[in-house]
């Protein structure tokens, strides 16, 4: 069976308040949803899915999970059956997290938020994390206010052997809408933190999607907080299904996209694309 790849919202609080996130002057509405079952439950759920489909990727996002009640101890038991990502700031006891957790279970994206934190408690807890075999890079969204850094930043992990890649950002900045925004000069100075063509592609434009037969919600499947399971993000008002509902499936086959635009790396799951 091909590895089901799940993408959990843990919960949506976050101790950094960085005026580009998705839920900036919406996290009141969106407290509502989170939902913190007892850690045995937890930990049943996901021994369940994996009786229901083996050995899954789990990719945890948020807010920030390491504020999700007894994080550490819920990712070692849950990556005794799972591959585990965690996307985080690193705001919290990552000390505890690099000796308590398994690197060969459990990866990281660690995202550095210069508004919010300081650079060099920041590093520190990178090489910490290395230290103790954990992989991963750091990553840095463009905002148009922080562009003028990137350099600077990217000069400052590279001494230490860390590599800082690229997010571009979607939204709205000073009445101008991004990422079409984004002047040409500073398109190719992004270029290169932006990865593979496809990479760039999603990033800076987007993908036109309806109809595609895509296997969203049959091998992949994003969780959100109050555990309503969509086929990906832009389907997020579309749920099919609840985790923590014991009839809980996935799609049997790969089903055709009902969004318009695919604004993120999830359009690899459309059947046959096109590269
Ligand atoms: S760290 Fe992430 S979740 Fe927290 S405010 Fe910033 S962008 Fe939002
Ligand atoms: S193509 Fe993108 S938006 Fe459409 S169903 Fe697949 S993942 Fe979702």
């Amino acid at each position: 069976m091909e590895k089901i790849n799940f993408v959990w919202d843990s919960h949506y609080r976050c101790n950094f308040r960085c005026p580009y996130c998705w839920f900036d002057k919406n996290w009141e509405e969106m407290d509502k949803l989170n939902k913190y079952p007892p850690l045995s439950e937890m930990i049943a759920l996901w021994e369940r899915l994996y009786k229901m489909y083996g050995e899954c990727h789990l990719m945890v996002t948020g807010g920030e999970p390491m504020l999700y009640p007894n994080f550490i101890e819920l990712i070692d038991a849950i990556s005794k059956w799972h591959t585990v990502k965690v996307t985080c700031q690193l705001s919290g006891d990552m000390f505890t997290f690099a000796r308590k957790l398994n690197p060969e279970r459990v990866r990281l994206d660690m995202n550095f938020h210069p508004l919010e934190t300081k650079l060099e408690p920041f590093i520190r807890k990178v090489l910490y994390l290395y230290k103790y075999g954990f992989k991963g890079g750091v990553c840095y969204l463009a905002y148009p206010p922080n562009m003028d850094k990137i350099k600077y930043y990217d000069d400052e992990f590279k001494k230490h052997g860390i590599v800082m890649a690229l997010a571009a950002f979607w939204g709205e900045y000073n009445g101008k809408k991004y990422p079409d925004s984004y002047s040409k000069e500073e398109r190719e100075m992004m270029l290169p933190y932006l990865g593979d063509l496809d990479r760039q592609k999603y990033h800076l434009e987007g993908r036109k999607t309806k109809g595609k037969l895509c296997r969203a919600g049959q091998i992949y499947a994003s969780i959100k907080a109050d555990g309503t399971v969509t086929r990906c993000g832009p389907l997020s008002n579309k749920p099919f299904g609840n985790i923590f509902d014991k009839d809980f499936k996935l799609f049997e086959k790969p089903m055709p996209c009902e969004a318009e635009i695919c604004p993120c790396d999830e359009y690899k799951w459309i059947v046959d694309e096109e590269r």
